[in-house]
């Protein structure tokens, strides 16, 4: 038996201080939610692809994470969401950018995958694919959440504080992203990656992010890893994340740990960029480093081990 999940909740400014334990038990338990979900399907001899849907549908219907119920607000004030799931067994992959009225923006990119013979789809065209294969559409008050809203808020005043031109994207971390994804190897040796995001807070002009990039923000493939990526997408996207963390191990025989370790901590880092990942590789191992000050994140391994973590100690 060798099959392992792994998971992110997003990554950002998440300090231990800033965190009532009330709120910290909060996140463990959806974390954990979304690890079982998936780890349940593997443990029966499921797919690494039905796992890390599961896993990533979980955290999508939890408001606490930034993704499908709980998504981060636009600078209009809408909610715009991308997601990206890939197979590491056929390379596979369906995603949907900026749609707003798609409660499982995950769901609708594996339908993408299956049922059409495009990769991305994106705003009214991916909503109108959503209906003509059966998908109910919801209502944009679906997603609201009060402490989406409030953040929304403090950016809109920040950046009228500070006078910031209206072309100007904020980069810096403290907006508190987030994004959730999956990563797991089965029993018969698959890979699949899985993400889904409401982006960032205040992101204008249709702006969509690394998340349904393939090979940026998700990328699966069984010669080498499958990787879900959290932080600033503008970066992760410039850095093309996880095929340059595929291709490493793949051209230049590179282990998961020293290549995930070389793009995030070396490179990422040195474009300027905030984030990390969840990535395991065909034989099982799971790496998830960060250069953020926290990653909700956590995995299971085949035996019952395994951990949640938030901060960076
Ligand atoms: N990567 C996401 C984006 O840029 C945001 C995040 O992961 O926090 O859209």
């Amino acid at each position: 038996m060798n099959f392992a999940i792994a998971i992110h909740g997003g990554a950002g400014t998440i300090r231990r201080q800033f965190m009532t334990p009330e709120k910290e038990a909060e996140y463990r338990a959806g974390l954990a939610e979304s690890l079982e979900a998936g780890y349940g399907i593997l443990r029966h001899g499921g797919s690494a692809l039905d796992a890390v849907m599961k896993a990533v549908i979980a955290m999508e219907n939890n408001p606490l994470f930034n993704a499908g119920k709980g998504a981060v607000f636009t600078h209009e004030g809408t909610n715009e969401q991308d997601a990206c799931v890939m197979d590491g067994s056929t390379r596979a992959v369906g995603a949907v950018a900026a749609v707003k009225h798609i409660a499982s923006p995950v769901t609708l990119a594996r339908m993408v995958m299956e049922r059409s013979k495009h990769v991305l789809l994106c705003g009214e065209g991916a909503e109108r694919f959503a209906v003509a294969n059966g998908m109910t559409l919801v209502e944009p008050e679906y997603f609201y959440t009060k402490q989406r809203w409030d953040q929304l808020q403090l950016a809109l005043k920040e950046e009228a504080r500070e006078h910031k031109q209206e072309a100007q994207l904020d980069h810096s971390d403290h907006k508190k992203m987030g994004t959730v994804g999956a990563v797991a190897l089965d029993n018969h040796g698959n890979l699949a990656a899985a993400t889904s995001t409401g982006g960032m807070t205040n992101k204008r002009y249709g702006r969509i992010g690394d998340t349904p990039i393939i090979g940026a923000g998700t990328y699966a493939d069984n010669a080498t890893c499958a990787i879900s990526a959290t932080g600033v997408g503008e970066f992760i996207m410039r850095a093309v994340l996880a095929h340059d963390i595929a291709a490493l191990m793949q051209y230049k025989n590179m282990t998961l740990a020293d290549a995930a370790n070389l793009v995030v901590m070396e490179k990422l880092t040195a474009l300027g960029g905030s984030g990390g990942l969840v990535a395991i590789d065909w034989d099982g191992n799971i790496v998830m480093p960060f250069n953020s000050e926290g990653m909700y994140r956590g995995y299971k391994l085949a035996d019952g081990t395994g951990e949640i973590a938030i901060f960076k100690d």
